[in-house]
């Protein structure tokens, strides 16, 4: 099934040739959309800012492919369409820190019908196991893995190995181990044309960049970019990147494609983004809640 996404109102960049331009008029992706063909990705950075929906500042995760596939659930909860929130059927966690499930109880209460086929939640068992133990559990929020079973269920749960590839609405995605204080996983997207990965939250890991390398279709990469380098030793103890590791990360990437940042602490944005730009990364981009990338 082709995965199609009406306009949701937010900024817009296409690539093309390494460059961002706005688009402002029907794309190739609409076009085949409205034929029902796919022909491209589209990936949006939701806003985490509830009074500014405009605010570059980052303060929790949540990304939306096609409309329909969502990655970790900081902030999709929150976004003002019920509907564009109905419209996600595959979420995907890639753990279970505070940042990434902020708004993931709203989300299945604003996505709940009873009769009707709920989200499937794909994630580590790790993180599975801890929103059981630590959300729902009756006194954070209700048991809904309980209720899931006893009335129509609000979700379905569904482990992730590393390395397994499953399909959601067109999209092949596959699991990709990182290094961080829990089990994390970043995310391999392909929807036949291409690929384009998630990567957060980490700290370097080889095992990374020899995998992306080997995804002969990789159209951009999306990069954590947590904290500033006078805070390294902090970094390393909660294994996050800071703009050298993650540069030194963006040089064993073996292809020209572009290199969104993400997940920018907001206190040390300023500080971040100079770090960057200081260290000449080619095809780095800022990635900026809000924005929609078509690839
Ligand atoms: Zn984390
Ligand atoms: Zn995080």
């Amino acid at each position: 099934m082709a995965c199609f996404t009406a306009e949701c109102g937010s900024s817009r960049s296409t690539f093309s040739g390494g460059m961002v331009s706005r688009a402002s008029s029907a794309t190739a992706h609409e076009l085949g959309a409205s034929l029902g063909i796919l022909c491209s990705m589209k990936i949006r950075i939701v806003s985490s800012s509830v009074d500014s929906a405009s605010s570059e500042k980052h303060f929790a995760a949540s990304y939306v492919v096609n409309g329909q596939v969502a990655f970790d659930a900081g902030t999709i909860g929150f976004m003002s369409s019920i509907d564009d929130q109905r419209r996600i059927q595959h979420l995907f966690l890639s753990h279970g820190h505070m940042d990434h499930v902020a708004s993931l109880p709203i989300f299945l209460d604003n996505v709940y019908q009873q009769g009707s086929d709920p989200v499937t939640i794909y994630a580590p068992q790790d993180t599975l196991d801890c929103l059981q133990s630590d959300i729902f559990n009756e006194r954070l929020w209700p048991d809904l893995v309980r209720l899931s079973q006893e009335v129509s269920p609000f979700m379905h749960l569904s482990p992730i190995a590393a390395g397994e590839t499953v399909m959601a609405c067109g999209l092949r995605v596959t699991s990709l181990p990182l290094d961080h204080v829990v089990t994390t996983f970043g995310y391999i997207i392909n929807d036949g044309t291409g690929s384009i990965a998630i990567v957060s939250d980490t700290q370097p890991l080889d095992s990374i960049w020899t995998t992306l390398n080997q995804v002969a279709d990789l159209k951009a990469l999306l990069l954590e970019c947590a904290f500033p380098n006078r805070m390294a030793s902090l970094a390393a103890k909660s294994k996050h990147l800071i703009p050298t590791s993650f540069a030194e990360g963006c040089r064993q990437l073996k292809r020209a494609i572009p290199i969104i940042a993400v997940h920018i602490k907001p206190v040390y944005r300023d500080e971040i983004l100079n770090e960057l730009a200081d260290l000449g990364i080619p095809q780095l981009v800022i990635g900026v809640p809000s924005t929609e990338f078509e690839f």
